[in-house]
């Protein structure tokens, strides 16, 4: 059994359910607990903990009903504005159970107290996993809704420096879209192309658009490539600073 269910949920959510040990479970990002638990007990499994990426309701809906129902732990960055939220997380903060290790990978900018949490790779998972939440898309990445871009900018570089065959779990299939816009950028950026027929594939088949990998985010993915000579070209930014090609993406992104 493959020890990772994508759930899709709200239209464009995910939710990322992972089984470990004999009959043990996390989940993500749970916004919906009847998915969850529907699950849960097809496969007799027993969640011990809830993973928040960020406060937004589409991302913990579900969470204090799954806390209730199965008397796990809610663990996130926020201690204010995640209700039920029992550990509070901070940047560098491995969280262990059983043979799992999880890092705690801060990154504000979408909001100030958004976090990913990374898996490295083990028996299970051989590329390790990151999930993003809402801070880095397939192909683009979150507004930035309580930071400046730098910010943003800085958090998006931590993850563009995990190791390239890291699968990319995110919080909302955006996928599309976001490779359409990344083509407005980029019209010759053949990896675009590619990954964009795919997930217009994906999606006809009914099929979800992830996982990604952090090296197809690094070819096709332009907020991870504010850096990159094409991209400061297309903006006729040649000399401006990479957080200001970033930023000017961003600009561009949220009116796209
Ligand atoms: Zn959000």
């Amino acid at each position: 059994m493959d020890p990772l269910f994508i759930i899709p949920a709200l239209g464009d959510n995910f939710i990322y359910l992972y089984s470990f040990g004999q009959n043990s479970a996390l989940v993500i990002d749970p916004s919906d607990s009847s998915l969850v638990l529907r699950i849960i007990e097809k496969h007799k499994l027993s969640l011990t903990m809830i993973l928040i990426t960020h406060h937004h309701w589409d991302h913990i809906a579900g969470a204090v009903e799954l806390k209730r129902k199965t008397g796990c732990r809610i663990i996130g960055g926020d201690k204010q504005r995640i209700s039920g939220i029992d550990d509070v997380v901070y940047d560098g903060q491995v969280v262990r159970a059983d043979s799992i290790r999880i890092q705690v990978i801060a990154t504000p900018g979408h909001t100030r107290t958004s976090v990913c949490y990374y898996m490295p790779p083990s028996n299970d998972n051989k590329n390790g996993i990151v999930w993003t939440g809402d801070t880095l898309f397939v192909g683009g990445c979150g507004r930035i809704l309580e930071c400046d871009a730098e910010v943003m900018w800085n958090s998006l570089n931590k993850l563009a420096s995990l190791p390239e065959q890291t699968l990319v779990y995110c919080g909302h299939d955006y996928t599309v879209e976001n490779y359409e816009f990344a083509l407005t950028i980029e019209p010759n950026n053949e990896a675009v192309k590619q990954y964009l027929k795919r997930a217009k594939q994906a999606q006809k088949e009914g099929g979800p658009t992830v996982p990604s990998t952090i090296q197809q985010e690094r070819l096709t993915n332009p907020f991870l490539r504010a850096d990159a000579p094409e991209i400061e070209e297309a903006l006729h930014m040649t000399n401006a600073r990479p957080v200001e090609v970033f930023a000017e993406l961003r600009r561009q992104k949220d009116v796209f």
